[in-house]
């Protein structure tokens, strides 16, 4: 599949969430489900990762023009949580040098994520050499579209000017990050950071039911390293 040299690689597009930086345990869509009766989390998801907002009173508008109206209590609740997400993130440790190790290797840096806007703004604060380092960022809150909708990663791909085939996808979700970056033409760097959540993928590709990622980590520290990249120095 991969024949010849891999020199040809010119870019890295990076997950965010849970390939560079951690955060609360129970996803912001997942809680206001929570606060929000009779909307499932994923209808929640669908509103509040591709809507521009810049308040926890526009997530309220949002989601009451989609569902209907919601009562104080839940809204306070989203008030909190906007609060709480936007210093929710923690860089996962190495993670930093890991892009710009990248970066010093004459990549061009893409990240490309499923987010709403203030756990972006978390994101900013626990990773702002990350973001000055990046070429381009493709933000689902943005593009209106979400993995692994392979809207997203041609966008990525477009802003960085390279083909497909000089990009390399790195994450730790199969289904969202490894699968739909080789379905367009990528080599896939899988951080497998958290395999409890990935049996399902693992089991369809070790049964010949999926195709394999490029190269596999269990940590993001181990993707400089890769032989991916050797040629390029
Ligand atoms: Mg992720």
């Amino acid at each position: 599949m991969t024949s010849g040299r891999m020199s040809e690689i010119k870019a890295a597009i990076f997950d965010i969430g849970a390939t560079l930086v951690t955060g609360p345990p129970v996803a912001p869509n997942k809680v206001i489900a929570g606060l929000v009766s009779g909307v499932a989390a994923a209808d929640i998801a669908s509103v509040i990762m591709t809507t521009q907002l810049t308040c926890a009173d526009g997530v309220c508008r949002a989601i009451e023009s989609r569902f209907g109206s919601i009562d104080q209590d839940a809204k306070a609740g989203i008030s909190q949580l906007w609060q709480s997400q936007s210093s929710a993130a923690m860089e996962i440790t190495g993670a930093t040098e890991a892009v710009l190790a990248l970066k010093r290797n004459g990549l061009r840096i893409g990240l490309l994520s499923d987010i709403w806007n203030p756990y972006y703004d978390s994101v900013t604060k626990a990773l702002p050499r990350v973001i000055e380092a990046a070429d381009a960022i493709t933000l689902s809150y943005e593009t209106g579209s979400r993995k692994p909708n392979p809207n997203n990663f041609i966008s990525a791909l477009d802003d960085l000017g390279v083909k497909p085939s000089e990009a390399v996808m790195i994450g730790d979700t199969y289904s969202h990050d490894i699968l739909p970056a080789l379905e367009v033409g990528m080599k896939a760097v899988w951080v497998l950071a958290r395999p409890g959540r990935e049996v399902e993928s693992i089991i369809d590709i070790l049964n010949g039911n999926a195709p394999a990622p490029t190269a596999t980590v269990n940590n993001i520290v181990d993707v400089p390293s890769l032989h991916l990249w050797t040629s390029k120095s």
